[in-house]
């Protein structure tokens, strides 16, 4: 039997294995009792093991580096979450047993994130999985998570935690399959950064792609094949070295056919993940994610020194290069227990991003000082930017705010809200560059979650609405004479790499190993080329129909 279901790809390559299912049983630790006198020994029992289960998710998130390392560390600090612990004491004082106690207690607080707002309730899958490595330690048998396999093997999941994501070994997990998430969660971000070929929002995979069964996983297209044949196998692998054999020609800066330079930068979570940056050959820095600075401690920012040492490194690795730091975007997706409001109905719609750096300036000044420090005596093409500008009055604050500090770098606004492309020429009176920021673009565009894996399909980047606003804040920077690039997840697309190129975007960063699959797009294709097909893409009604139109396009020429 074969058959092909249609997932969304998420991480280039192909893929072609026995499956193997993640050990997702949620251990439900049996309701016994405990004599008071025995209550204190089983509290420091589910002490050692909280402290046990934290100092883990750290360890694995140094051995992991790069953006992993936050999502890490920032699990480590939900298992230690204070509340959390004391209500386990609570309740074994009341009488449960250790493991009992743990496990009733993430579930009173797994309710309340479920029921407290789609973001919340997002980060629910990060919690059953502190819950469930707390309650197997507890009970002596092994962690759930990754097979144990020598051989081998295509992961699939319903969903997978970031700690298993982050430690997925390339050598033996050859690709992954998972029921859940979008094109932008966290899970489709890590699978990149790792360069394991993935296919994520494929409903009913589990049920579908039994332990044993072969698969064949395209990453590129999304398609995962039930026992392939000799003959469709064939077809994969050739396809798959078509484009290993096309990447290996393919070095040097972005640029089409016909000479039109578009620089590929890379997006990076923090130093960790330069060499894999400067290994693809990546032209600089599109976007440094600084948060990730920000999540060793929840309390408060990390110092100066820090802050320009971390930076200086960044600088660095890029000499003559151009780095683009995105200063800190906190909230929603990213929380910070001190910046942060702990009671809004809607994060995503609340006090995020440069929205919680104007309510604490004293944080957006010491991070710029601390860029303007680490700038010093460097030839460095520095830019800074924005998250979340809304329209000109946040531009002009943000960039008051960079000359306040004095700093010497050009200052940009992340076009993330569709307020900020529908008035780019507007923002544009007050900075010098625009970046799009397409996943939450297309998350505000389109009212969609990009942790609910339920509505990936308006997280798709292809949605010719997408599409609209990239054109119209390309438009506005060329009127302007200013630059736009993107640096969400659309740009390590390659086919819409180059729709983008088409639709006047003038640099594309991403995770360094995409780099290589959109240079050897960009390649293959004339900015006339580029042009036609993101009209084609424009004319759609649809996501599916313009990824179609645009490829009908480039394949025809
Ligand atoms: C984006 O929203 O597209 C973006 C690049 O920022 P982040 O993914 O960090 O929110
Ligand atoms: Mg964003």
């Amino acid at each position: 039997m074969d058959a092909t279901l249609q997932g969304v790809g998420v991480s280039h390559g192909v893929a072609i294995g026995e499956a193997r299912h993640m050990g997702t049983a949620v251990l439900e630790p049996p309701a016994g009792q405990v004599a008071p006198e025995d209550a204190e020994r089983e509290q420091e029992r589910a002490r050692r093991a909280v402290d046990a289960v934290a100092a883990d998710l750290v360890a694995r998130g140094q051995l992991a580096g790069g953006e992993a390392q936050g999502v890490l560390e920032a699990q480590a600090m939900m298992a230690q979450d204070p509340e959390l612990q004391a209500d386990v004491e609570r309740r074994i004082t009341a009488g449960s047993t250790a493991e009992r106690g743990v496990y009733d207690a993430f579930a009173a607080y797994r309710e309340l994130l479920a029921n407290a707002g789609e973001y919340l309730a997002g980060r629910v899958a990060d919690l059953d999985d502190v819950r469930n490595r707390i309650v197997a330690r507890l009970l002596g048998v092994p962690m759930p998570g990754v097979p144990d396999s020598d051989e081998p093997y295509v992961l699939i999941a319903r969903d997978l935690a970031p700690a298993d994501t982050a430690l997925l070994d390339p050598s033996l997990v050859l690709g992954f399959v998972t029921e859940e998430g979008g094109p932008t969660s966290h899970s489709a971000i890590l699978a990149r950064a790792l360069g394991v070929p993935a296919v994520v929002a494929l409903p009913g995979a589990c049920a579908a792609l039994p332990e044993g069964t072969v698969v064949a996983v395209d990453g590129a297209t999304g398609h995962v094949t039930v026992d392939p044949d000799d003959e469709q196998r064939a077809a994969l692998e050739r396809a798959a070295a078509e484009r290993r054999a096309a990447l290996a020609a393919s070095t040097g800066p972005g640029v089409t056919s016909d000479g039109h330079k578009v620089p590929l930068l890379a997006n990076i979570g923090g130093p960790s993940d330069l060499p894999a940056a400067l290994e693809a050959g990546a032209e600089g820095v599109g976007l440094f994610r600084t948060e990730f600075l920000f999540l060793d401690d929840s309390a408060k920012a990390p110092s100066e020194d820090k802050q320009v040492a971390a930076y200086r490194e960044v600088l660095e690795a890029f000499p003559e290069g151009r780095v683009v730091v995105r200063v800190l975007d906190a909230g929603a997706d990213k929380p910070l227990d001190f910046l942060t409001p702990a009671d809004e109905p809607n994060p995503a719609l609340g006090v995020r991003g440069l929205r919680t750096l104007l309510d604490h300036p004293e944080v957006l000044a010491t991070q710029l000082a601390a860029l303007a420090r680490a700038a010093e005596g460097l030839p460095v093409y520095l830019e800074v930017m924005a998250p979340m500008v809304a329209d000109r009055q946040d531009a002009r604050a943000f960039a008051d705010a960079c000359r306040a500090a004095g700093l010497r770098a050009k200052y940009g606004a992340m076009v993330e809200i569709p307020s900020a492309a529908l008035r780019a020429r507007s923002v544009l009176q007050e900075v010098e560059f625009l970046s799009l920021g397409t996943n939450d673009l297309a998350q505000y565009t389109f009212a969609a979650d990009r942790q609910v894996g339920a509505v990936s399909r308006l997280q798709d980047p292809w949605q010719p609405a997408l599409l609209d606003l990239v054109a119209l804040s390309a438009d506005a920077a060329k009127a302007e004479g200013k630059s736009c690039g993107v640096c969400g997840e659309a740009a390590a697309d390659p086919l819409l790499a180059c729709v983008l190129t088409g639709l006047g975007v003038t640099s594309l960063s991403m995770g360094a190993s995409s780099i290589p699959y959109v240079r050897a797009a960009l390649a293959a294709h004339s900015l006339a080329d580029c042009e036609r097909a993101a009209a084609a893409a424009r004319a759609a009604d649809s996501a599916e129909d313009a990824r179609t139109a645009a490829q009908a396009v480039l394949a025809a020429k």
